[in-house]
C-alpha cells in the first residue's frame, strides 16, 4: 500500500458492511476476492482488493464514497471486468465497488425513446429488452454479451457500428454520478440537447471511474432498423482493402452500418476457434466485413449490390454475400472471437487500440509489418477500419521467455501507439487508457493532460477514485 492511502481495517470492513449489508461484501476470502483482481487485459495483470462491496442503490454508493474519501481508501469501480486496459484492476488494493447488483432496467420510455438503466445491466439484456418495443440501442460494443452498460459509458466503448451510429457517447443523454465526496450529481436526462454551460455529462463519459461513480444512465433509443446484409470481401493486399473503404461508403445509399477489417491470419485463427467456416480466397491478405441496412426486404439486394460492385472496382478478389441471419452470424462470430482465438495460442496476449485518420491505416499497417520483422513476432490485426481504429495483437514467439516478451511487447505496442499519434491519431480509440497505456498517454497528450489533471484534482482531491489509471501515481497533485 502506498503511504498516502490507508488499508482496509477490520473496523472499516464493519462500517462498509453496515452501509451495504453483510451479504454484500467479500473480505478475508482469497478465493472469492481473486476474480476481482483482474480483467480481460491479459493474464499477467492483477492486484488484489482488500474488500469487494456490492451496493444496491445510489444512497449506499454515496455513503461508501464519502467514507473512503475521509479515510483515504482507494475505491475502484468495476463493471463486468471485460475491459482490455486494466481499468478495473485495484492497483493499490482498497475497495472494489462492483456494480453487479445494480442491474435493473428502470424504464423504457417509448414516447421519448429513452432507456433509463442501472450501470450493472448487461448490454445485450438492454438490446433484447428494447427490441420487444420495436426499438434499438445502437451503442453496443462487440463484448455486448458480457460487458455492462456502466462499463461501456465509463470507457466510451466503440464497436462495429460506430461509423453509422457513433460510439457510446453519442447515445448517453443523462447520467447520475456520485463524486468522491459522496455528492450526487444529476447530469442531463431525457432531453436530446443541451447548450447550458460546460458539459459535465461529456466529461464523465470515458472518464474510466477516475472522476465519479456512474449510478444511473439515460440512453437514446431509435426505431429498429430494417433488414441487414453482410459482405465478406477478400483483398490481395491491406492497401487494396483500405482503399476500398471510402468507395464502398460512397456507393452505399446510406452509410454502411459497419466496415470491419481482419487480416488473413486473424480470420484463420478465429475460424479454427469458432468452428465456423466462411468462404475464403487463397492468399488474401485482408478481408473487409461490410454490413448494410435496407429500408425493407425488397430493397436489400439494391442496397448491397452497389457496395459489392464498388469493392470489385477497387480490386476485391471476390464478394461473398450473407443475406440471412444464419450466414451473417457465422461471419460476425468469427469477427467477435478474434481475441479469444488468439488467447488459445498465447494466453497472455494483449492488444493495441490505436486510432488514426482512416487514410493513415496503410502507413500504420506497413509500420506494424516492420515491427513484426523487428521483433520477430506474428502480429495479427483486426479492427474497425472505417473508424481508423485497429487492434494489433502481438503473439509471444516460442524463442522468448514470458519475462522477455512482457518487456518487448510493451515496447512494441508503445512504438505502434506513438506512430499513430505522430500520424494524427491517439493511443486508444475505444478500450480506454487504464494503467496499461498511461505512460503512452503522458507522452502523447502533454498539454491536454495538464488540464485533465487539474480536473481530477478538483473533483477527487485525495485521488481515491481508481488511482493509477489515466495518470501514473504521483503525477497529479493529489497523488
Ligand atoms: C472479446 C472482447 C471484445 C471487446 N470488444 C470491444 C469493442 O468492440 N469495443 C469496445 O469499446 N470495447 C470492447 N471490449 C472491451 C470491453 O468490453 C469494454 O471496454 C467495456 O466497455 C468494458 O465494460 P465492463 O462492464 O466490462 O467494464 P470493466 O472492465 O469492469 O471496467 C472498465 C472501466 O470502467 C470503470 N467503470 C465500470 N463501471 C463503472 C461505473 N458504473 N462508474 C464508473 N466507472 C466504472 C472501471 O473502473 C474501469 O476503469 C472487448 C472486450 C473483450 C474481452
Amino acid at each position: 500500500m502506498v503511504d498516502r492511502f490507508s488499508s482496509v481495517t477490520r473496523e472499516d470492513m464493519m462500517t462498509l458492511a453496515r452501509i451495504v449489508g453483510e451479504n454484500n461484501i467479500l473480505f478475508d476470502d482469497a478465493d472469492r476476492l481473486a476474480p476481482y483482481s483482474r480483467d480481460e487485459s491479459g493474464s499477467g495483470h492483477s492486484a488484489k482488493p482488500d474488500i469487494v462491496v456490492k451496493p444496491q442503490n445510489t444512497d449506499q454508493i454515496s455513503r461508501l464514497a464519502e467514507y473512503c474519501n475521509r479515510r483515504h481508501i482507494p475505491l475502484t469501480p468495476r463493471g463486468a471486468g471485460s475491459g482490455l486496459a486494466g481499468g478495473a484492476i485495484p492497483l493499490f488494493g482498497g475497495v472494489v465497488l462492483s456494480f453487479e447488483k445494480m442491474s435493473a432496467i428502470l424504464e423504457i420510455d417509448t414516447e421519448n425513446m429513452v432507456a433509463v438503466v442501472e450501470p450493472g445491466v448487461v448490454t445485450n439484456d438492454l438490446c433484447l429488452r428494447v427490441a420487444e418495443d420495436g426499438l434499438f440501442y445502437a451503442g453496443y460494443p462487440m463484448s455486448v454479451q458480457s460487458s455492462f452498460i456502466g462499463g461501456n459509458v465509463a470507457c466510451n466503448a466503440g464497436g462495429a457500428k460506430v461509423i453509422k451510429y457513433g460510439a457510446t457517447d453519442a447515445h448517453v443523454l443523462g447520467l447520475e454520478v456520485v463524486l468522491a465526496s459522496g455528492e450526487v450529481l444529476q447530469l442531463g436526462g431525457k432531453r436530446r440537447k443541451d447548450s447550458s454551460g460546460y458539459s459535465l455529462l461529456r466529461l464523465m463519459v470515458g472518464s474510466e471511474g477516475t472522476l465519479g461513480l456512474i449510478t444511473k444512465i439515460f440512453l437514446r433509443l431509435i426505431p429498429q432498423p430494417g433488414p441487414t446484409a453482410d459482405l465478406l470481401v477478400p483483398f490481395a493486399t491491406t492497401e487494396d482493402a483500405v482503399a476500398a473503404v471510402p468507395r464502398a461508403i460512397m456507393a452505399s445509399q446510406s452509410m454502411p452500418v459497419a466496415i470491419e477489417f481482419m487480416d488473413g491470419a486473424s480470420l484463420r485463427h478465429a475460424m479454427a476457434y469458432t468452428g465456423n467456416v466462411v468462404s475464403q480466397v487463397d492468399d488474401a491478405e485482408a478481408y473487409l466485413i461490410i454490413q448494410v441496412e435496407a429500408a425493407g426486404k425488397e430493397s436489400l439486394l439494391d442496397t448491397y449490390r452497389p457496395v459489392g460492385e464498388a469493392c470489385m472496382e477497387a480490386g476485391a478478389l471476390e464478394v461473398f454475400v450473407a443475406d440471412n441471419p444464419w450466414a451473417s452470424e457465422k461471419i460476425w462470430s468469427i469477427r467477435r472471437n478474434c481475441l479469444e482465438a488468439l488467447r488459445v495460442i498465447d494466453p497472455t496476449v494483449e492488444g493495441g487500440d490505436f486510432v488514426v485518420p482512416s487514410t493513415e491505416i496503410p502507413t500504420m499497417m506497413r509500420f506494424i509489418r516492420g515491427m513484426a520483422q523487428k521483433y520477430r513476432a506474428e502480429i495479427p490485426c483486426a479492427g474497425h477500419v472505417a473508424d481508423g481504429n485497429i487492434h494489433p495483437h502481438p503473439l509471444k514467439p516460442n524463442d522468448r521467455t514470458d519475462a522477455q516478451w512482457e518487456v518487448q511487447r510493451r515496447q512494441l505496442l508503445t512504438e505502434i501507439a506513438l506512430k499513430a499519434v505522430e500520424l494524427g491519431g491517439a493511443v486508444s480509440g475505444e478500450h480506454g487508457v487504464g494503467f496499461l497505456k498511461n505512460d503512452i498517454l503522458a507522452q502523447s497528450k502533454r498539454d491536454e493532460l495538464r488540464v485533465m489533471k487539474a480536473i481530477k484534482d478538483a473533483l477527487d482531491p485525495h485521488g481515491i477514485l481508481n488511482p493509477g489509471k489515466l495518470f501514473r501515481l504521483g503525477e497529479h497533485k493529489a497523488e
